[in-house]
């Protein structure tokens, strides 16, 4: 249950809130989401069993709005609570509204000048956002790690000259103050989905965050980690399914397309799709994405390098520029049909 409180509501009428919830021993947490720069929305989400609780009477205080009844264990998260969809917005760029947007980049920042060929071939292309990952999460220590800070000022500057928003992946609180500061958009990576202490921390930043899907969750706990942001007051979450580990090992992970659809009913949230990492395979990641759009998303997170074949980390599930422009040709047209645009 949530319980929508009034604005300009006076403490004495939201004791009387608190004070009937206590004595009906009912568990709570009263949590604040920015609504925009000069307000505040207040709530109050049920925690425990409210059987006890008599709704015409929360109904009926002064500092209360509306008391609904959410039947998920995610409640900022779910479509009970928000009917509307929920827009992102980083910039000029709107996540999650009529328009599809593709951000494109490569897996790793190698270098000044090929962050600057990618976010050129990238931005020409049609590309909205420019990704980039400076700290990796290799399964083998041995493996390539990232540039690391280095790398950010590579980002920066593509994106000021080219006038594109970036989106990178955070791997742990320490790098909070750099992501907040440099970044766009915060890339939380599946293997992270559950990190909770991080969820908590992205919850207290006003910066859109990815979150990914982790490797093997239900839809369920992705929607639980989304709700850890949201609790604690960002609302600006974006969904991203990046495949998830079947029996099936022909492509690096299992796409789940029906959960666009899925996902769609149960939350407000935007989603968009990596087929990328899906599919680890380039030659697949047209049709992927074509299905995607198909299939409802509300943008694609693809790898794409001027070099793939050299390319440090993934270059075999990276786009050649060329292809990634020719995807967003066909992709529009695919939009259209579905009443979307590209
Ligand atoms: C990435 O996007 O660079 C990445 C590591 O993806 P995932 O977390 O989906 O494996
Ligand atoms: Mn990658």
């Amino acid at each position: 249950m949530i319980i929508t409180l009034k604005s300009n509501i006076n403490n004495e009428e939201l004791d009387k809130v608190f004070k009937e919830l206590n004595n009906k021993k009912i568990e709570y947490k009263h949590i604040q989401i920015e609504a925009n720069s000069n307000e505040k929305i207040n709530l109050i989400i049920i925690t425990s069993d409210a059987y006890n609780l008599d709704e015409h009477v929360i109904k009926s205080m002064p500092a209360v709005g509306q008391v609904l009844r959410i039947t998920t264990p995610y409640k900022l998260a779910s479509r009970q609570y928000k009917k509307e969809d929920t827009i992102v917005t980083v910039g000029d760029v709107k996540i999650g509204g009529k328009e599809i947007v593709i951000m494109g980049g490569p897996c790793s920042v190698e270098s000044e000048k090929q962050v600057e060929e990618i976010a050129k071939g990238v931005k020409e292309a049609g590309g909205k956002v420019l990704r980039g990952g400076l700290y990796k999460p290799r399964t083998s220590p041995y493996a390539f790690q990232g540039l690391e800070s280095v790398g950010i000022e590579y980002l920066l500057k593509a994106k000021e000259k080219y006038n594109i928003p970036i989106i990178s992946e955070i791997m742990g609180i320490d790098k909070l103050d750099e992501f907040v500061k440099n970044v766009d958009i915060i890339q939380v990576g599946a293997r992270n989905m559950q990190n909770f202490e991080l969820l908590k921390a992205l919850g207290k930043v006003n910066k859109p965050i990815l979150l990914k899907r982790g490797l093997a969750n239900t839809i369920e706990e992705w929607l639980m980690s989304a709700e850890y942001i949201l609790a604690g007051g960002n609302k600006n979450v974006i969904l991203c399914e990046r495949g998830i580990r079947t029996f099936e090992k022909a492509t690096r992970s299992t796409l789940d397309l029906s959960v666009i659809p899925l996902v769609k009913k149960l939350t407000h949230l935007p989603i968009v799709v990596d087929p990328s990492h899906a599919t680890g395979n380039w030659e697949l990641v047209e049709s992927v994405s074509l299905a995607a759009i198909a299939a409802g998303c509300d943008g694609l997170l693809i790898e794409v390098h001027n070099h793939p074949e050299n390319a440090f980390s993934d270059g075999e599930q990276s786009l050649k520029i060329e292809r990634f422009s020719a995807l967003i040709e066909k992709g529009k047209k695919i939009a259209e049909v579905i009443g979307r645009k590209i």
